[in-house]
């Protein structure tokens, strides 16, 4: 999104703005930090930055940590199945035609 390029329909259409001063983020005490919005102008996709990277790093220093986790999925069936990942992207998967070219049979 930051590029240019929406997350979402991955057209070059990504606008941003400085949130208003009422909207920052109070990282302590006297310190708060500017939000910037980024909106895609052609499917109304929006991200929410701070890009300030002296700001990051003081919430680095001074927020609490988030430990990472797999979240269960909202796709969980009822019977409670075990979370996978989901397919890879298509440009990751070969196409046949590729496979014949390179393929050696032994
Ligand atoms: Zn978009």
């Amino acid at each position: 999104m930051k590029n240019g390029i929406c997350r979402n329909c991955r057209k070059q259409s990504v606008f941003r703005k400085k949130a208003d001063q009422d909207y920052t983020i109070p990282i302590r005490s006297f310190s708060v930090a500017a939000v910037y919005h980024f909106v895609c102008a052609n499917c109304g996709y929006i991200e929410n930055y701070i890009l300030d990277d002296g700001k990051l790093r003081q919430i680095a220093n001074n927020w609490e940590y988030v430990l990472p986790y797999d979240e269960p999925s909202p796709y969980e069936d009822d019977e409670g199945s075990a979370w996978t990942p989901p397919p890879p992207e298509p440009d990751d998967v070969r196409r046949e035609d590729e496979t014949d070219e390179h393929e050696q049979i032994p």
